[in-house]
């Protein structure tokens, strides 16, 4: 999500004659955009705009702008540790930034370069306010040449109040966009060439529940899927991240007539024990969850179910994390992203009792990785000898001699080929061999 509010922020940028470089040392304007679901992130970046400030001895006109999460949540304490620090945004001003920063960096570059006190003049600004709609300026893109999938945002916010998480209070309530909006921005990505859409939402198929009707007895979320499978040309369809509340037939059976839709649901699971998901204020119950899993499975006999997993939480007991291990067993994730539990502030589960030793959550992270990383290789081994339907995205990210591409399932395969032929295309490629995690293979052209 952090990555398509940079796209858009981007997006404003070249639009406004700016051009876009990744080198910190060439940039006018250096803009971190900030996660604050780990407490790693937000120090990480806190340092990393510390290092920065070195910068402004030599190019004393640069900007520095925080925007996200930790922008969000921190606002204008960001100013009291680090001086050079001039913009400060929230999640509800992305759209704001571009006018910000151009206006500072307008009058740093107007006055006299070769007088730096004078050159570091210029407002700083904190503009963490909620802006009504804000959930339809993320919408405009930098599509890249060859670019074949792309990430769309149909909403803003989250009205759950899990107890580990800050992002209520850093993205605000649940906003979805209208259907209209989202339908015309997937045909505006598909006629620059992207054959594969990520819609995105903190809960994504809650999208549309406090705007929009029901139609059929078709949820807002299923609307749309439906509108986004009209789009001719538009090969793939993938969503993230549902909850299992609001998981209900509508969307199980969207799987059984949208071919479109890719076989993979990223579905975080958190706990397999209720008492944990009680205190985490996750409001369903294991045996719910994996009844939707089953469920989808029964719709979609290939899918690949991926998940997130907090171990070591407040209060959780041996017994709590097998009912964990348990279910990752039974339901057999091909891939999942387990975390120990951090404590987040201004959020209840940083103060209840019965805080983890970090020996214990880093035992049951590596127990439950373990776990994970075998059932992850057994299936990856599963499939040599098959074809695989792929999406080429271009060439390999470690090895640009070669190419790769994901299949239905969201699994990366690996090959040898010709770049400007097939990048875009979708075939089949047979698989040969597997590292545990990457699948490679030959691909069988018609
Ligand atoms: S559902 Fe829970 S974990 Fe997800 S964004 Fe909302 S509050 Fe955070």
């Amino acid at each position: 999500m952090n990555e398509r509010d940079s796209e858009q922020v981007a997006r404003m940028f070249v639009e406004g004659g700016y051009t876009v470089t990744k080198e910190e040392k060439e940039a006018d304007a250096i803009l971190v955009n900030t996660c604050s679901v780990r407490d790693q992130a937000e120090q990480k970046a806190l340092g990393k705009m510390g290092m920065m400030g070195v910068h402004r001895q030599r190019k004393p006109h640069v900007v520095y702008g925080y925007m996200g999460c930790m922008a969000q949540s921190r606002g204008q304490e960001l100013f009291q540790n680090i001086p050079h620090l001039d913009v400060v945004v929230g999640t509800q001003k992305y759209h704001k930034v571009f006018e910000y920063v151009d206006n500072i960096l307008t009058k740093r570059l107007e006055m006299r370069m070769d007088d730096p006190a004078l050159s570091l003049s210029g407002e700083s600004v904190c503009d963490i306010d909620e802006e009504k709609d804000s959930q339809n300026t993320i919408r405009d893109h930098v599509t890249q040449e060859n670019q074949t999938t792309a990430f769309v945002s149909i909403m803003q916010g989250c009205n759950m109040r899990c107890s580990f998480c800050i992002v209520p209070d850093t993205r605000g309530k649940e906003r979805g966009r209208p259907i209209p909006d989202i339908v015309e921005e997937c045909k505006t990505l598909v006629a620059k060439g992207v054959k594969e859409v990520t819609l995105l939402g903190q809960i994504v198929n809650l999208y549309g529940r406090t705007e929009f009707e029901k139609v059929d007895g078709k949820s807002p979320f299923v609307q749309l899927l439906e509108a986004v499978h009209e789009i001719e040309g538009l090969e793939r369809i993938r969503f993230t991240s549902p909850h299992p509340i609001g998981y209900r037939k509508d969307l199980v059976d969207a799987f059984t007539y949208l071919p479109k839709l890719c076989s993979h649901i990223h579905f975080p699971m958190q706990s397999g024990s209720d008492a944990i998901l009680k205190k985490m204020r996750r409001p369903y119950k294991h045996a719910k969850f994996v009844e939707i899993c089953q469920n989808m499975k029964a719709a979609r006999p290939d899918l690949a179910i991926t998940t997130d997993i907090i171990v070591g939480f407040p209060g959780e007991t041996e017994e709590d994390f097998q009912a964990t291990i348990d279910t990752v067993k039974e339901l057999e994730f091909d891939n999942a992203f387990v975390f120990r539990y951090s404590k987040r502030r201004n959020t209840p589960a940083a103060e209840m009792d019965g805080q983890l030793p970090e020996r214990v959550k880093e035992e049951r992270n590596q127990a439950l990785l373990a776990v994970v990383n075998e059932l992850s290789v057994r299936k990856n081994n599963e499939l040599v000898g098959t074809r695989q339907e792929v999406l080429c995205t271009g060439y390999s990210k470690t090895n640009k001699s070669r190419l790769m591409g994901r299949t239905a399932q969201n699994k990366i395969v690996i090959f040898e080929g010709d770049h400007d032929r097939m990048t875009g295309e979708i075939f089949d490629v047979l698989i040969e061999e597997t590292t545990g995690f990457s699948l490679y293979g030959t691909p069988v052209l018609k």
